[in-house]
């Protein structure tokens, strides 16, 4: 076990200190977005007060800062997946990311009658972008199916990854079961058989360490707010080749060369994927994070939150009338369950009125839900700053309530 004062870390995250309703804030919502540590929100602060300026288009001091703090960040984020930073395009998050795959590579290149797989168990962000463009290009989306603990069943999509198959949309890690998908092997069937690769890395960055090219995977795209970085953050990652033969997507400033009434030429990749003002300051935030987050480092990161996974799913098994929907044997740190009688927005209500921050709806996975039956659940997630005293109060939490509902 590493030697790291996980309660000193704690400490780095000014919000983690205030009251709720009265009482101390408990705030396992951190799947949702996690919270950000003082550096994040001095580097942000420090850019507006001493730095800002647009990046790129100015010759002047504060606009080469400003470059200088923004390509920074890229280079801070590539670093930290293991990646090239011109392979990196930076974007307000996974929805964006995603979106930018389904119109600038799909669209152009899919034809009737191809098929797209998307996981039962994919968040929206990695779902409805496919379905609005197969409209769009008479492909048809087909389900990959999970087994009754959360798990990708593997021989069934083993059989699918054929043609007329040409992309799979696939999360590293789901963010209501919390099951860990095996990318890598996924990813070098999907290869074999010539099928492009969309990765969810949105709840997998910020609890693992991830070596992106060792995935195998043709996209992966991920958030910065769940990563402790400021939100409107993402990125998408492309192998090369992908990258330089997709059109833009957006048009505008900052990402062309030349502009003609006649015809326009492009910036080179990532920038020809970045048109506009960027979110700078964000970005600046989330260099900051990742920099935090790597003097953890986030092989610490993973070992302390599977100790709190493992703690939070024997006391949660413990509570009479609790079902646990994921119970995938390799988990991250999130825990959906439901409990009889109590409806979950219900119990997400009576436990934030504790101070108990949980989500409860159906976490943008509709799909999922209509495979377990059930129209929402509540969710637990835990990160590192975390703690087995905050896994307590939910489970006094739940207790409580389930004596006020009689
Ligand atoms: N994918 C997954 C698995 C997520 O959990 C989320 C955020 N809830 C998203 C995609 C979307 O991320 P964003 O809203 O930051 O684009």
């Amino acid at each position: 076990m590493s030697a790291i004062d996980w309660q000193a870390v704690r400490a780095d995250f000014p919000i983690l200190g205030r009251e709720v309703h009265g009482k101390p804030l408990v705030y396992l919502d951190s799947a949702n977005t996690a919270q950000k540590p003082k550096v994040v929100i001095d580097a942000v602060d420090d850019f507006y007060r001493n730095h800002n300026a647009n990046v790129s288009r100015a010759v002047h001091q504060l606009g080469s800062e400003a470059t200088e703090a923004y390509e920074g960040a890229r280079k801070a984020l590539a670093a930290f997946v293991n990646v090239h930073p011109n392979d990196l395009v930076l974007t307000s998050g996974t929805t964006q990311a995603i979106n930018l795959v389904a119109y600038a590579f799909a669209l152009p290149r899919l034809q009737a009658g191809d098929v797209i797989l998307v996981t039962r168990m994919e968040h929206h962000a990695n779902f409805v972008p496919w379905q609005l463009i197969a409209e769009r290009c008479g492909v048809r989306i087909a389900p990959v199916e999970i087994t009754p603990a959360g798990e990708i069943d593997l021989p069934a999509l083993k059989a699918q990854l054929k043609a007329p198959v040409k992309l799979l949309a696939l999360t590293h890690v789901s963010n209501v079961l919390g099951t860990v998908n095996p990318v890598a092997e996924i990813c070098a069937l999907a290869r074999k058989a010539g099928i492009t690769t969309v990765i969810d890395g949105s709840q997998a960055v910020p609890h693992m360490p991830i070596d992106i090219p060792s995935l195998g995977c043709d996209f992966y795209a991920f958030t910065g707010h769940k990563l402790c970085g400021p939100t409107g953050t993402g990125a998408l990652w492309a192998k090369r080749e992908h990258w330089q033969s997709m059109p833009p997507f957006f048009g505008g400033g900052e990402m062309i060369r030349e502009v003609r009434f006649e015809k326009t030429t492009f910036n080179d990749p990532p920038h020809k994927f970045e048109a506009g003002t960027p979110n700078i300051a964000g970005f600046v935030g989330l260099g900051a994070a990742v920099s935090y987050l790597d003097g953890i480092g986030m092989a610490a990161i993973a070992e302390r939150e599977q100790q709190l996974l493992a703690y939070a799913s024997e006391r949660l098994q413990s509570v009479p009338g609790l079902r646990l929907i994921g119970t995938a044997a390799h988990k991250a740190a999130v825990l959906s369950f439901l409990i009889e009688g109590a409806h979950s927005h219900d119990l997400a209500t009576l436990l934030d009125l504790q101070g108990i921050a949980v989500r409860s709806g159906h976490h943008c996975a509709h799909p999922l839900m209509a495979f377990y039956g059930v129209p929402a659940t509540c969710r637990a997630s835990l990160a590192f700053y975390s703690t087995e005293a905050e896994v307590d109060a939910l489970i006094d939490g739940i207790a409580h309530v389930r004596r006020m509902l009689g």
